[in-house]
């Protein structure tokens, strides 16, 4: 029996005294406050035990790993359609990476990567009746959690500054590949970017993916097959241009957020999310991606 609390305390212990933590982002300025101290490590496991170490109660900017929960509701929603929309191959470049390439005749490369999640973002606008609003129950409902919200401030610092999202969103729109107009779409991915989550209530909403797509609450939310496509997508596009590298240090199918929060899934067993604000050049979360290395070395617990 693996002594998990053991386990997460000691990589924590070790990976606070890194002298390299990472940059806090500061294109969005909302989140350039944020202490680069902060650092919290909370783990789910399959049987329902939960461990923590850090700051894994305390709320933070999810920023793209929200894209994970945007593209599970939308697969709920329309299903096989949404490949239509976009492709699924990893782009090898950096998150709001814009070129003709990436966006080939207005698809693009996948979901993860700001143009695909903002079609996604379409997706949604178009197939809720109050998209806001029922994002966030979706969220709420996941993790059995009402109190989680939007931060309106970092939603608005982010909608002032997203020059290259509103860019990618007219590229998306020449195309024809937006449904809706370009402020109404952003206005939701600018949302559901700035959702405030903990480590575990991330544990929990991902819980899904570990649990062929039933929630906590024993929900049927996704098919099997769709929970393998997530899965599949977060370990080839998870991290950008360092999907490689978090495959090759850690081995497991997960998704970053410039907050610096990281969660990571093995399928049937635990779902692991860590946050630490500072960010390597990459913009994946510098402890984050160091405490996953150790954790999957230890446990000797990835898909690989
Ligand atoms: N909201 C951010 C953006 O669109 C998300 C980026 C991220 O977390 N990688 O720029």
């Amino acid at each position: 029996m693996l002594d998990y609390q053991s386990i997460i305390n000691a990589i924590y212990q070790d990976a606070i005294k890194a002298k390299d933590k990472g940059i806090v982002a500061s294109y969005i300025p909302e989140l350039a406050h944020i202490n680069s101290d902060n650092f919290g490590i909370h783990l789910r496991t399959s049987k329902g035990e939960t461990f923590g170490v850090g700051d894994f109660e305390k709320p933070f900017s999810i920023q793209s790993i929200s894209k994970v929960l945007a593209l599970s509701k939308a697969m709920s929603l329309i299903g096989e359609d949404i490949w239509k929309r976009i492709d699924v191959e990893p782009s090898g470049n950096p998150f709001n990476y814009l070129s003709l390439i990436e966006v080939e005749n207005g698809i693009p490369r996948n979901p993860f990567i700001n143009a695909g999640a903002i079609v996604i973002a379409d997706i949604l606008v178009s197939n809720l009746q109050n998209p806001k609003e029922d994002f966030l129950k979706y969220i709420q409902a996941l993790t059995g959690d009402d109190s989680i919200i939007y931060n309106k401030d970092v939603a608005n610092s982010e909608k002032i500054t997203g020059f290259k999202n509103y860019a990618t969103a007219n590229l998306l729109k020449s195309f024809s590949n937006l449904n809706n107009s370009v402020d109404v779409v952003l206005d939701f991915y600018f949302h559901q970017c700035a959702l405030e989550m903990t480590c575990s209530q991330l544990s929990k909403a991902f819980y899904l993916f570990v649990n062929q797509g039933k929630c906590l609450q024993n929900k049927v939310h996704i098919t099997n097959q769709q929970v393998k496509r997530i899965n599949a997508l977060m370990l080839t596009c998870g991290f950008y241009d360092e999907a490689g590298e978090f495959a090759f240090e850690v081995g497991l199918p997960g998704k970053s957020g410039v907050g610096g929060g990281i969660v990571a899934l093995l399928p049937e067993k635990f779902v692991i999310t860590v946050w630490s604000p500072g960010l390597n050049k990459k913009g994946n979360s510098r402890l984050g991606m160091l405490a996953l290395e150790q954790f999957t070395t230890k446990t000797k617990l990835s898909i690989f």
